[in-house]
């Protein structure tokens, strides 16, 4: 991201996106909230909104083509088929990934439940190209102390399954990740590298190309969360250089309940399945069975089709818009939103104070209110965020706040809601006697 701290405070830079022409594509925003008041919606952090096309794309699909992929020799199941791989297609062409490199999973956390289980799974796998990624005793697992929840406990359990050893790289003041011990921290030992490439409460955008050049260096494998980057800014797996990307459909305009693993071809087709069952075999007989090549060996069962197609029509939706417009649009409203709620007394932003290598994650206290209480005065006023530790419980105890109130920005965003963010703080303030001049005394 390019900076924009050097702008004069307030200033409104003209949005790259329409964003009334953007917000009548959005049937939701048109509803109102607490005795008709308008849905000021800034959590898409947690879940974005759905626009009509995404919409239409799953009525239509249970209206017209609706039977099981891969399955089935009539014609609804040849155009369930087709949509379902033509939705994979145009997945994989947006993060610059290969067809068979996409795998279609409920979410992020499934789909880094898929690969860390994997991992524990090989040590024990009958077929030997299965075992070289074995994760066992004496091996090293390293995420930073900035993940999300889902790409923590899940290799805190591999972990526990397997005797390895979970080691992190910890942050510095101004909420970034210090590297200053990378070093040491993936080391020989070190078997995957799990790092999220843009933190879903700080806002911070890592930088990912010395932690990968570091994994090349030891042999690692490295994970990227790309919950909060890839609806937000273009990711390019060629790019990014690392072995997994994962990501949720439902942050990014598509249905909940699909998410992508991506996963190069050749370390995916080294791995075993984790989930067996239907459509992931090759060969099925009582005494055992052989499994599909990648992306198949990791799609048991019939797969979330609609929520597939769905995204499909999402990931359309964000091409038209233009993933750099995208980002520019919410760096525009980032740097705003920093200026404005750091002006006002009382108010701490954790995290970048500025929009250099940030995303749109605005979180912040207010001294003296609890950010639950804060949250409450907001959504009387129609404001929807986000208020706790917000899955990165580490992160709130690492700044010695009990929780944040967390304001996410998106497509539909403008000006106008950060104002009345800004304006809701303040009226929280004087809900709860705590006026600017006395948070500053
Ligand atoms: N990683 C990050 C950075 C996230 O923000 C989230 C969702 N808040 C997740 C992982 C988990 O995503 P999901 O709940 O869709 O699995």
């Amino acid at each position: 991201m390019t900076q924009t701290a050097s702008r004069p405070p307030g200033t409104r830079v003209p949005l790259p996106l329409d964003v009334e022409a953007i917000r009548a594509d959005f049937p939701i925003l048109t509803r109102t909230v607490r005795d008709g008041k308008r849905l000021v919606y800034l959590d898409s952090g947690a879940t974005s909104q759905k626009p009509r096309s995404v919409l239409d794309a799953e009525r239509d699909f249970y209206e017209n083509h609706n039977a099981a992929p891969h399955r089935g020799a009539h014609q609804l199941a040849e155009e369930a088929t087709g949509l379902y791989e033509a939705a994979r297609a145009r997945i994989a062409a947006f993060i610059g990934g290969a067809v068979e490199e996409v795998v279609f999973t409920r979410n992020t956390t499934d789909a880094i439940n898929t690969v860390a289980y994997a991992l524990s799974n090989a040590a024990t796998a009958k077929e030997p190209s299965f075992r070289r990624y074995a994760v066992g005793q004496g091996d090293e697992i390293v995420v930073t102390e900035m993940e999300h929840h889902a790409n923590l406990v899940p290799w805190q359990q591999l972990c526990e399954r397997t005797g390895a050893t979970l080691r992190w790289l910890g942050l510095t003041d101004d909420g970034r990740l210090d590297l200053s011990d990378l070093a040491t921290v993936v080391n020989e030992r070190t078997k995957l590298v799990a790092v999220t490439q843009q933190s879903n409460i700080l806002g911070t955008i890592n930088p990912l190309e010395p932690i990968v050049a570091r994994a090349r260096e030891v042999g690692a494998l490295v994970l990227v969360d790309g919950a909060q980057s890839v609806p937000h800014q273009p990711v390019d797996v060629a790019t990014l250089g690392a072995d997994f990307l994962v990501f949720s459909g439902h942050k990014m305009l598509g249905p909940t309940g699909v998410g992508v693993l991506w996963g190069r071809y050749e370390v995916l087709d080294a791995l075993p399945p984790f989930l067996t069952g239907g459509s992931m075999i090759e060969v099925v007989r009582m005494e055992g069975s052989t499994f599909m090549p990648p992306p198949q060996r990791f799609e048991a069962g019939v797969p979330m089709t609609a929520q597939v197609v769905g995204l499909g029509a999402a990931v359309a939706y964000l091409q038209d818009l233009g993933m750099d417009r995208v980002q520019a649009h919410e760096e525009a409203l980032t740097g705003y939103a920093l200026e404005q709620l750091q002006a006002v007394p009382g108010v701490t932003v954790i995290g970048p104070p500025d929009t250099v290598a940030r995303g749109g994650a605005v979180s912040f206290t207010v001294e003296g209110i609890h950010p639950h209480d804060v949250g409450q005065v907001l959504d009387d006023l129609g404001i929807a965020v986000r208020v706790g530790h917000h899955c990165a419980w580490p992160v709130v105890r690492r700044y010695g706040v009990p929780a944040t109130t967390r304001a996410t920005f998106y497509v539909h965003t403008g000006y106008d809601d950060v104002d009345a963010l800004v304006e809701g703080v303040r009226a929280a303030q004087r809900f709860f006697g705590v006026t600017p001049e006395e948070a500053t005394a």
